[in-house]
């Protein structure tokens, strides 16, 4: 190892473990104390502020100016008491990130000294300079400003010294500049469509939560490590880099013990995530050397999106105490596995009712059928458009590399769930005996007792049921959930409001509800058959097999995003109030843009990198060989000197093509980006990054591969993955 390499291996080595103050309390005893929730808003909030925000909450009505003063008040006292000088409206923009710009709780008191204040006007809106943030020319167009607005669902929190105040970030002229605004236009979609459809069953229905239920994978490196590797440092993820001779193929790492330094970091993580309420219960090792998963109890999706942003600021933050660095890039390192974020997904009534999840008596399985096969056809109409929702740069680097399933969608539902919409696709009405006894009671032969823990599972389908769920698998791990769930609640919103028109329809040309149900999801099982697979995804027949199934099967991300563009796409949004044509116009070009961006910098890099460390570096353990062939030459025969040479000479050859290839290369990518850069079209621009630039990366990145393993390991100032995967 070179002196500089071991110099940093050490420092990070040596650096003690931060001696962080570790809770001793229960868990119970401290969950939520930098969270203003219901506890802190009835002993903060005088009576009338309390209940009004409480039905804001509950039922979205809006809440008055007063009553805004009030909360406010109350929010701006708690958040004090504990520490609190500064409050932010927290918004998501478009850039996969957070968003925040603390203001001070100060105001003048007219009497040249300060007070202490927050009004309810602050609370409620507020005007950002967020001309920086990526709005796909919406905000040009309207000559518009950007305005963030409270969001009363999602409980405003405190991190270090600021409050936090989740809002929307939209246009003056009201289109959405973020995730949150259509996300929670979604969620009202979809829960105005489940309450009608549950209430065939259950009339006492009001209310349908989407829940989600996110898996965080990461990777830890060593902090020392990161910082001499340029690469991670500015793309998050190693754009050279030979596997290392071990990585994960004895498979010791998955659910293996966890390293103590890693111990450390994760117990820090809970315990700051408990405090702001992230209800943390699972922690494990992944597959991949250095890699983790955390994963919370499942929560209101809103709710939930925000918990996963926050937690992965906490875990940036967090881990660099403990002298680590988190990665959330997809793919960071090539050759063992990338990181996603699993989604779990299900929809559940204010009464306590889980829609995917089987009941006991035929009538909630019915329910339970009607809603898997809604959710069925409703992937299957907007397959292309949840494969765009998933879709990055970073991301393209994980599906369909043997780890993840391929950039098709498709779900898998196990034998038992497959076998009843079998048999009820293949049978008539008259199978079914309804046997009438106060009211209705639904004796179908062909649906069997199910029972919630016997579905198989299958880790290659992107989009798997699970007992109670659908586990959307394909999300990137840097990804804002929001991006992948907006999408699937207003499928499913759209999906179930058709499902109800049809069975209406029937209805009122005399047919029974139940039997009206039955015939149109006998109809739409036919339909969707298409989606279900639950085979193995990473085959390559499966691909073929999508191929001839009309599912979409398009793997280059710009070419993918077009899916938003879609009529069944734009008419979907447009018709259930989430989006206009304009905004999905405008949040493409926003798309088409970062993915340039993003591709763009790792050229950069890689040449920069190729240019000022790789060829000199090989070229200067060149030197040394030839200079070592000449001398061979004096001390031996002519004869003899060569034969003793020939290795060095094949070295010297073989560095001097890489090295040659190499250079010739970074030229000919600068070349083709200075093309490509003068394209006016962010669609055409993005194509041609991802069809000319991104191969050239992994051919230069090649010939580096091959470098590293020739060149004398001392002067290879590079950490290699043995080094950056291992941790101690
Ligand atoms: P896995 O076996 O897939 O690794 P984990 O236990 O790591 O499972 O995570 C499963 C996630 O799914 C958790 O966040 C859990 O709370 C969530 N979950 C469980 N049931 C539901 C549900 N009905 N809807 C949404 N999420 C759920
Ligand atoms: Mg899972």
């Amino acid at each position: 190892m070179s002196k500089l390499r071991f110099r940093v291996v050490e420092t990070a080595f040596k650096k003690k473990i931060a001696e962080v103050a570790l809770a001793t309390e229960r868990p119970s005893e401290y969950f939520g104390t930098y969270v203003f929730n219901r506890e802190k808003m009835f002993k903060y909030l005088p009576e009338k502020a309390y209940e009004q925000l409480v039905n804001s909450i509950d039922n979205g009505t809006p809440l008055n100016h007063e009553i805004a003063d009030a909360v406010a008040n109350g929010m701006r006292k708690w958040a004090m008491e504990k520490g609190a000088t500064h409050y932010t409206h927290w918004f998501h923009p478009l850039t996969e990130g957070t968003a925040e710009k603390h203001d001070a709780f100060v105001e003048h008191d007219g009497k040249g000294g300060m007070i202490e204040k927050f009004s309810g006007k602050l609370l409620i809106q507020q005007e950002p300079d967020a001309s920086s943030f990526p709005n796909g020319g919406i905000r040009n167009t309207f000559e518009a400003r950007g305005y963030t607005a409270w969001d009363p669902s999602s409980p405003a929190f405190i991190e270090g010294d600021t409050l936090c105040i989740p809002t929307i970030f939209i246009s003056y002229t009201g289109e959405s500049l973020d995730y949150k605004a259509p996300l929670l236009k979604s969620l009202e979609a979809v829960n105005k469509a489940a309450v009608d459809v549950c209430h065939y069953f259950n009339p006492e229905v009001k209310k349908v939560y989407s829940y989600l239920g996110w898996e965080q994978e990461y990777f830890l490196v060593d902090e020392g490590l990161y910082a001499v590797r340029p690469d991670l440092l500015l793309t998050g993820r190693t754009l050279m880099g030979h596997e290392s001779s071990k990585n994960q193929q004895l498979e010791d790492h998955y659910f293996g013990a966890i390293p103590t330094r890693v111990m450390e970091f994760m117990k820090e993580l809970e315990q700051e995530a408990w405090k702001l309420g992230i209800p943390l219960k699972t922690r494990h090792n992944e597959v991949a050397p250095n890699q983790f998963e955390l994963a919370p109890i499942f929560e209101e999706c809103n709710l939930a999106n925000d918990h996963n942003l926050l937690i992965m600021s906490l875990m940036r933050k967090v881990s660099r105490k403990h002298g680590f660095r988190v990665l959330l890039h997809e793919k960071p390192f090539k050759g063992v596995n990338g990181s996603g974020k699993h989604n779990n997904w299900s929809l559940g009534t204010d009464t306590g009712i889980l829609l995917m999840a089987p009941g006991k008596t035929p009538e909630n399985n019915l329910r339970f059928i009607t809603f898997v096969v809604n959710v069925l056809k409703a992937v299957y109409k907007h397959n292309a458009l949840l494969k765009a929702s998933i879709s990055s740069a970073t991301n393209a680097h994980r599906l369909g590399a043997n780890e993840a399933p391929p950039a098709i969608i498709s779900s898998f539902l196990g034998a038992q769930i497959s076998k009843v919409l079998e048999n009820l696709e293949n049978s008539d009405s008259e199978d079914f005996k309804l046997a009438g006894k106060q009211g209705l009671k639904l004796d179908i032969a062909r649906i069997p007792e199910l029972l919630i823990d016997n579905t198989d599972r299958n880790r290659t389908s992107p989009f798997a049921f699970i007992g109670n769920r659908f586990e959307f698998r394909a999300v990137g791990s840097s990804a804002n959930c929001a991006a992948a769930m907006l999408v699937l609640n207003s499928a499913v919103a759209e999906q179930l409001k058709a499902f109800k028109a049809e069975v209406d329809a029937k209805i009122a040309a005399g047919k029974d509800t139940f039997a009206a149900i039955l015939e149109v999801i006998r109809k739409d099982i036919k339909e969707c058959k298409a989606i279900h697979f639950d085979g193995n995804g990473y085959s390559e027949e499966w691909k073929e097999e999508a191929k001839r199934r009309g599912l979409d099967c398009e793997t280059s991300v710009p070419l993918i995003f077009d899916a938003y563009l879609k009529e069944s796409t734009v008419k979907m949004f447009e018709s259930l109030g989430i989006m206009s044509k304009k905004e999905l116009e405008a949040r493409n070009e926003v798309k088409w843009e970062t993915y340039t961006k993003k591709i763009q910098i790792e050229a950069r890099v890689l040449g920069d990198l190729a240019m000022n460390h790789i060829i000199p570096i090989a070229t200067k353990y060149q030197s040394p060989l030839i200079d070592n062939v000449y001398k061979m030459k004096e001390l031996f025969p002519a004869d003899k000197a060569s034969q003793l040479s020939s290795r060095n000479l094949e070295i010297i050859e073989d560095i001097a093509n890489r090295t040659n290839f190499i250079k010739e290369k970074v030229d000919e990518m600068i070349e083709a980006r200075k093309v490509a850069n003068k394209i006016e079209s962010e669609r055409e621009k993005a194509i041609v990054y991802h069809d000319q630039i991104v191969p050239m990366l992994e051919e230069i990145r090649y010939h580096i591969d091959k470098l590293e393993l020739v060149v004398d390991d001392q002067i290879w100032t590079l950490p290699k993955y043995r080094e950056l995967l291992f941790i101690r």
